[in-house]
C-alpha cells in the first residue's frame, strides 16, 4: 500500500479509537485515503465502563494477544495473517511485549501509548475527540462504528431504532463449545430427545454425553466449590430462568440440573438401552460446517482456568478440546448474520461499515481483525475499487463468514473466538513430508498445521491479487 494522500477523495469516518478503530484508520490511511477517527475517551466527563485512560487501542482487562503460534493455533494464526497485512496493532504489540511464554502478552501503556502517536503523527488521521451520539451525519457517506461491547447508549439506541428490536444484544450467555472431532463417540452417541425431528433438525441432532450418580455428585462439586468470575457492578445481570448459570442452578439444589438441562429423560444409550443414565449433558451443532459443538444450557460463570478441568469430568469429553469456553457478561453486538453483507455494511444503511467486537467477534485480537479488513474494504471504496474479504480457509475470512451467516442457521448468533472450527476443514493427515506415519496422537497437531499453511498461501495470494485494489 502507499501512503501518498489522494486528494480528489473523500475522508472514510471512524467512530471509536479502541483496537479495531484505531486499525482501521492505519490501514485507510496508509492507502492514501484521508481519516477522521472519532473517539469519545478524552472529553470530559465522557467515559466507559471499562477504559482506564484516554489512550487509543487501550487494552481493557488482560494484557495478552493469546497465542502467538502461526503453525499450531489459530489466534497465534491471524497474528500472522495481520503481521502480512502492516497491521499497526501487531508491530505495536511486537515491539511493547513483555515475556508470556509462548504468547504475545505486552506492556499495556506502552502499546496504547504507541499506537496512539503513530496515528497522531499519520498526516491523514485527524482525531476527533467527541462522542457521536447518533446515526452519523448524512453526508458521511463512508463510515466505520467500531464502537466496541461498551458502545455509549445514545449510539447503541441510534443503532437498535435503525434496525429494530431483535438485531442488537446487550448480554452474552455463553455456552462453552467443543470440537466435535474432540468429543469419544465410543462413550457419546447422537440422537434428539424422543427422537423428534425438529424444523430443521432431526432424529439424531444431539450428541449425549451419560453420566452415572457417582460421576453426576462428584461433577456437581466440582461446579460447587469451584471459583466464580465475579460480576462487576455495572455489569449485573437480572437472571431470568432460561439463562442461569450452570454453578447458579447448582447452588439451588444438587438435584436442579438433573431436571434441568442435565435431564436424562426421552434418551436410550444404544450401548447400554437398559440401563438409565443419571443425567445427561447434550451438545448441539453450533456452525454450518458442523465441526463445533455447543453444551446445551452450559452458560457459566466459572473462572476459564478451571473449565475444562470441569467439563473433561463429563464422560465423552474427557478429551475435549474447547473452541470458546463460557460466560455471562455484557456485550452490545448486532445480529451480523441479518444485518450485515459481505462487506461488512449495514444491508438497510450501507454508508455504515461496522468493524470489532460489535460485529459479534469476541477477544482484541479478532476485534482488530476486523479493524484491519473493514479498513480495507472501506479505503477501496473510497478509492472506487472493488475488494472482497479474503477467503474462508483464511482466518479473517473465517471470521468473515461466521458473522455473515456461518454460524447455523436458526440458532441465536453469537460471538466467538477465531478458532480452527470456523475454517472449512482438512482431513488429519497420517503420513508427514517424508511419509512417515504419523502417530494417532499427533494427527490432531499436524492438521492445524497444515491449515495454517493453507491460510497463510490464501491470504498473501489475496493480498498479493488486491494491491493493486488499493495502490
Ligand atoms: C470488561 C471487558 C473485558 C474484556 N477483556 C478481554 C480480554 O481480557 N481479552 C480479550 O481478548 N478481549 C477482552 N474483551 C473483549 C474485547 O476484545 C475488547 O472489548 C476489545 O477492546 C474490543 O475491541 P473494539 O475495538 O471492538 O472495542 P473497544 O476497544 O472497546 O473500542 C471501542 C471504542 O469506541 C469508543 N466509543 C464507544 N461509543 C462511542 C461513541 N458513541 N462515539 C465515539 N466513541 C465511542 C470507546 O470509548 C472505545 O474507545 C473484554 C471486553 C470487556 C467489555
Amino acid at each position: 500500500m502507499t501512503v501518498s494522500p489522494n486528494s480528489s477523495v473523500s475522508p472514510v469516518h471512524i467512530i471509536g479509537g479502541g483496537l479495531a478503530g484505531s486499525e482501521a484508520a492505519w490501514q485507510i490511511a496508509q492507502a492514501g485515503v484521508p481519516v477522521i477517527l472519532h473517539e469519545m475517551r478524552g472529553v470530559p466527563g465522557v467515559k466507559t465502563d471499562a477504559h482506564q485512560t484516554d489512550g487509543l487501542a487501550e487494552l481493557v482487562c488482560s494484557n495478552s494477544f493469546r497465542s502467538d503460534d502461526w503453525e499450531h493455533n489459530a489466534v497465534g494464526l491471524l497474528h500472522a495473517e495481520m503481521r502480512a497485512l502492516d497491521s499497526i496493532i501487531m508491530a505495536c504489540g511486537d515491539v511493547n511485549q513483555v515475556p508470556a511464554g509462548g504468547a504475545l502478552a505486552v506492556d499495556r501503556d506502552a502499546f496504547s501509548a504507541a499506537v496512539t502517536a503513530k496515528l497522531a503523527a499519520h498526516p491523514l488521521i485527524t482525531i476527533v475527540r467527541e462522542e457521536i451520539a447518533g446515526l452519523p451525519p448524512q453526508e458521511w457517506d463512508n463510515v466505520i462504528v467500531a464502537t466496541g461491547p461498551l458502545t455509549s447508549p445514545a449510539l447503541a439506541e441510534a443503532i437498535l431504532k435503525a434496525t429494530g428490536e431483535e438485531s442488537l444484544s446487550f448480554f452474552d450467555a455463553i455456552a462453552p463449545i467443543v470440537h466435535a472431532d474432540s468429543i469419544d463417540f465410543d462413550i457419546a452417541w447422537c440422537q434428539s430427545r424422543y427422537d423428534k425431528e425438529g424444523p430443521g433438525g432431526d432424529a439424531a441432532a444431539y450428541v449425549n454425553c451419560p453420566m452415572d450418580k457417582p460421576q453426576y455428585e462428584a461433577f456437581i462439586d466440582a461446579l460447587l466449590n469451584g471459583p466464580k468470575a465475579e460480576f462487576k457492578d455495572w455489569e449485573h445481570v437480572p437472571y431470568f430462568d432460561g439463562c442461569l448459570p450452570i454453578e447458579v442452578m447448582a447452588e439451588r439444589g444438587r438435584e436442579t440440573l438433573r431436571h434441568g438441562p442435565m435431564k436424562p429423560v426421552g434418551l436410550t444409550n444404544p450401548r447400554d438401552p437398559l440401563v438409565k443414565a443419571y443425567a445427561i449433558v447434550q451438545l448441539r451443532q453450533d456452525n454450518a460446517l458442523g465441526t463445533l459443538f455447543n453444551m446445551v444450557g452450559f452458560q457459566t460463570k466459572l473462572k476459564h482456568g478451571i473449565q475444562a478441568e470441569t467439563f473433561r469430568m463429563i464422560p465423552g469429553l474427557q478429551n475435549a478440546q474447547f473452541a470458546r469456553l463460557g460466560g455471562l457478561h455484557r456485550n452490545t453486538y448486532l445480529n451480523s448474520p441479518q444485518l450485515l453483507d459481505k462487506q461488512l455494511r449495514l444491508k438497510a444503511m450501507p454508508r455504515l461499515r461496522f468493524a470489532g467486537q460489535v460485529t459479534g467477534v469476541e477477544g482484541y485480537v479478532e476485534s482488530a481483525a476486523m479493524g484491519l479488513l473493514t479498513g480495507r474494504l472501506a479505503a477501496a471504496q473510497a478509492l472506487g475499487r472493488d475488494l472482497a474479504a479474503p477467503p474462508p480457509e483464511t482466518a479473517m475470512g473465517a471470521l468473515v463468514e461466521h458473522i455473515t451467516g456461518g454460524h447455523l442457521e436458526g440458532s441465536k448468533f453469537q460471538p466467538m473466538n477465531i478458532n480452527y472450527g470456523l475454517l472449512p476443514p482438512l482431513e488429519a493427515p497420517k503420513v508427514d513430508e517424508e511419509g512417515k506415519k504419523i502417530p494417532l496422537k499427533e494427527r490432531g497437531r499436524a492438521k492445524k498445521r497444515l491449515m495454517s499453511i493453507r491460510a497463510m498461501e490464501s491470504l498473501k495470494a489475496w493480498r498479493d491479487d488486491h494491491t493493486g485494489a488499493l495502490a
